[in-house]
């Protein structure tokens, strides 16, 4: 069941989703994010890309703290992609777990893609939009911005 709380910002009151579950394609990686996601992208840039197999990449950004690993953190290998980023995998099926950039160090970036249950939750801007794949075409009207944002 997807659990949601109301928060007030700005003296806009909307809904987040809390405890969201995610896992790997074999299933044997499950986690459980517990605070509301921070924000939201999709990354456009050529590691990315090449590391999901995907036109681009939805993150939701939350903190690493707030991350419960359930089952079969034992299973998790991460890929150096450059000096500053972790990527983490199930090393089973392969499924790409999170995205971590020691430039914030108690962050991570989960991929949408790995939740269990859909929930309305959608990117707010697009990021490395200078390293967009020529093939693949934005479609919508959030803020692009050329590298990091
Ligand atoms: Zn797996
Ligand atoms: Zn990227």
């Amino acid at each position: 069941m997807i659990e949601w709380v109301f928060v007030l910002s700005a003296s806009r009151l909307f809904k987040v989703y809390i405890n969201m579950k995610a896992s790997c394609l074999c299933g044997l990686v499950q986690i459980e994010i517990k605070s509301p996601f921070i924000s939201f992208s999709y990354c456009h840039c050529g590691q990315c890309r090449k590391s999901h197999g995907a036109g681009s990449v939805a993150y939701g950004t939350c903190l690493k703290s707030d991350v419960e690993w359930l089952s079969g953190k034992k299973k998790v290998r991460c890929f150096e992609s450059s000096e500053k980023v972790k990527r983490g995998f199930c090393k089973e099926c392969g499924s790409n777990l999170y995205y971590y950039n020691k430039d914030y160090p108690s962050h991570l970036d989960i991929p949408l893609a790995i939740l269990d249950e859909a929930s309305k939750i959608q990117p707010e801007y697009h990021i490395h939009v200078a390293s967009k794949a020529e093939w693949y075409s934005i479609n919508d009207d959030l803020p692009q911005h050329l590298f990091e944002h």
